[in-house]
């Protein structure tokens, strides 16, 4: 029957399927092509996620589901509701790497021999290289004679840098799997514990160089109060649900624990010109600190008109950024910190 009426028709039918043909074809190529690109960017709503990803119920849409791990990592650069919660720490981590080289440099950690690299004649280029090694030599004797050691400022860059990436490389894969997201919130309660406990490192070291008993107890307490803070994060037998308030006490504690040396720290040194300024930026960083945290407790502003902040400004991407104003406070102090060590000796 079709082969009849395939054949019954005349020249004009004939161009008009073909031309039909073509439209088809067409639009199964485009249909085909929306398919894949929708396939492969497929941003879902709050209802439609697995119950692991409804984490915010203000946040209506834009939820990447099951992103293979190359599509997560190329959603770096497109828009859903995750992209300025991976940016804030992704340039928060580059902005710490690059104070961490700028301050190694002007602290001379870094070899003198680097700063003749600058555009200088060969002769003028030979002269620096032989002088830069005369200054690298004595920086390398230096710490066993005068100097301040350097490290505790440097444990606290590292463990901010950490913090930072772990943050951005969770918010970037979450949406791989399941099983990949409760490792990686993991790891990034890891980098908010670590942060925690290295950024004691400079006031405690530095204030206390002189009274080792003490320097050595605090340290000793935030150290381990940080190891035991992974073991439990990372523990399968701590991993059930009834042990979460224990976790959550476990960060309160390490942060709370700061109140003891501070307060020991204060009337000690109460007189120091710099002691005003030191606890200025304290300040600010626990404020930082404490109204990120209260953001992103209650969810503002999302909370107020939900579906309205889901690509921009909900309360995590303004918790990332309070949590950056606060370690940047916190990197201030901390230089304060190693000047006021590097200006008074123990004696
Ligand atoms: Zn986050």
């Amino acid at each position: 029957m079709a082969l009849f009426q395939r054949a019954s028709k005349g020249k004009g039918d004939a161009g008009k399927d073909a031309l039909e043909n073509k439209h088809k074809s067409e639009s199964n190529i485009g249909e085909k092509m929306w398919k894949k690109v929708s396939q492969e960017y497929r941003l879902l709503e709050y209802h439609a996620c697995p119950e692991y990803m409804k984490d915010n119920e203000f946040i209506l849409s834009y939820y990447r589901v099951e992103f293979s791990v190359q599509q997560a990592l190329s959603s770096l650069f497109k828009l859903h509701n995750e992209t300025l919660n991976v940016w804030t720490h992704l340039l928060g981590f580059l902005l710490f790497l690059v104070l961490t080289v700028f301050t190694a440099y002007e602290l001379g950690e870094l070899p003198a021999f680097s700063r003749c690299i600058h555009g200088l004649e060969y002769n003028q280029s030979e002269h620096c290289i032989l002088q830069s090694m005369k200054v690298d030599v004595r920086n390398m004797m230096a710490p066993m004679l005068t100097r301040t050691p350097r490290w505790p400022f440097f444990v606290f860059m590292c463990g901010s840098m950490f913090c930072l990436l772990a943050s951005a490389v969770c918010h970037l894969l979450t949406c791989h799997s399941e099983q990949l997201a409760v490792f990686l919130m993991r790891v990034d309660y890891a980098g908010i514990g670590t942060m925690i406990a290295t950024s004691f490192y400079p006031p405690i070291y530095y204030v206390f160089q002189c009274d080792p008993f003490w320097q050595m107890i605090y340290l000793g307490t935030i150290s381990c109060m940080g190891i035991i803070t992974l073991w439990v994060l990372f523990a399968p037998s701590l991993q059930n649900g009834k042990y979460r308030p224990f976790r959550a006490l476990l960060f309160m504690s390490m942060g709370a624990f700061g109140v003891i040396p501070g307060i020991h720290a204060a009337m000690e040194h109460w007189n120091e010109p710099l002691c005003g300024r030191m606890l200025g930026y304290e300040a600010l960083m626990a404020g930082c600190y404490v109204l990120g945290t209260l953001i992103y407790v209650a969810r503002i502003p999302e909370r107020w008109k939900p579906g309205l902040f889901d690509l921009a400004g909900h309360s995590h991407s303004v918790f990332h950024i309070l949590v950056i104003a606060g370690a940047y406070a916190h990197y201030r102090a901390a230089l304060l910190f190693l000047e006021w060590r590097d200006s008074k000796s123990c004696t």
